[in-house]
């Protein structure tokens, strides 16, 4: 039996962050910015911003024997997350590699790295950390048969399975039927329903990614907030708040950590919905992913 509220299994990568002002060509050249170095990955983004929120939250995911694996150690663990299963593994650290044009366009490379150690026999010797925790958030920058492996097992042990399906990957049936929620932006909506999702209203969009067959589905909007259902339920839709967006990166990472720490905290789907989309927008405001997620105080809650 897990002792945290919310365990986040997923990615970890320092994302080395580069303003240029144009992409290169072939065999060019060019001088960019001073690196920018910061801790990311949808997992570790995750799990910072479910911790900050004061869940009791556990981050199960893999590094390199490097400064970068502990730079992604520290972020989390001063966001109160224990990383006891944070592994070392044999291979050098993910990174994502960030090139920032001035119209404020991103190219991004991400080299998986240690998160191909993401394996299901890695999670079968850390099993106790996860099966049976309140939700088990998953989303797929790691290898899709982990995904597939822990989401049915945790969902055997009793556990809820938050499924990010984050970058967008088809999964099988199997797994979209233990989602609850299924989450995803327009583009991996889109992506997901068969024939795509052009000219549908968020509610058609939200009745499509359900026939898929979850047991409930978020999809978020970027400005527009976001709009959820539960399979036989009315589909709801919450506005965004309104804020002066500085810097989106990571804003569906926040989302998606606040919204697992409230439902681990008892709240139904509308309300961690409510909360998540008040975290997001205070993610936007400020600069890069978790340096930019709210603690609880912040929110006045
Ligand atoms: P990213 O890839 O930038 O992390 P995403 O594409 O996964 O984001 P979005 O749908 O763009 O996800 O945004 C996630 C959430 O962030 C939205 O549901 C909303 O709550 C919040 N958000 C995003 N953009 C804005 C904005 N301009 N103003 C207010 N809230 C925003």
């Amino acid at each position: 039996m897990s002792e945290s509220d919310v365990v986040v299994i997923g990615s970890a990568n320092a994302d080395l962050i580069l303003e240029i002002d144009h992409r290169p060509r072939g065999g060019e050249t060019i001088l960019g910015s001073d690196l920018v170095v910061m801790p990311g990955g949808k997992g570790a983004n995750q799990a910072v911003a479910a911790g900050r929120l004061g869940a009791g939250v556990a981050f199960i995911g893999c590094v390199g024997p490097d400064a970068y694996g502990q730079m992604l150690r520290t972020s989390l663990a001063e966001a109160g997350v224990d990383t006891g299963r944070l592994h070392v593994a044999d291979l050098p650290s993910a990174n994502a590699i960030i090139l920032v044009t001035p119209d404020g366009e991103n190219s991004i490379i991400v080299s998986p790295g240690a998160n191909r150690r993401m394996t299901p026999e890695l999670l079968d010797g850390c099993r106790a950390t996860w099966a049976g925790a309140a939700i088990v958030v998953l989303q797929l920058e790691i290898p899709l048969d982990t995904v597939a492996h822990v989401a049915t097992h945790a969902h055997r042990a009793g556990s809820r399975v938050l499924v990010n399906a984050a970058p967008a990957a088809m999964l099988d049936d199997e797994v979209l039927a233990l989602c609850d929620p299924l989450v995803v932006n327009e583009s991996e909506a889109d992506f997901l329903v068969p024939g795509g999702t052009t000219g549908m209203s968020p509610a058609e969009m939200t009745d499509a990614l359900l026939a898929l067959g979850p047991l409930s589905v978020v999809v978020t909007l970027g400005a527009g907030g976001a709009v959820h259902a539960e399979r036989g339920g009315d589909v709801v839709r919450t506005p965004a708040h309104r804020v002066q967006a500085v810097d989106t990166t990571g804003a569906g990472d926040a989302f998606v950590g606040a919204l697992a720490a409230e439902l681990a905290a008892g709240a139904d789907l509308a309300g961690a919905v409510t909360l998540a989309n008040e975290v997001a927008a205070v993610a936007v405001g400020r600069r890069g992913a978790q340096a930019s997620y709210p603690w609880r105080a912040e929110l006045g809650r």
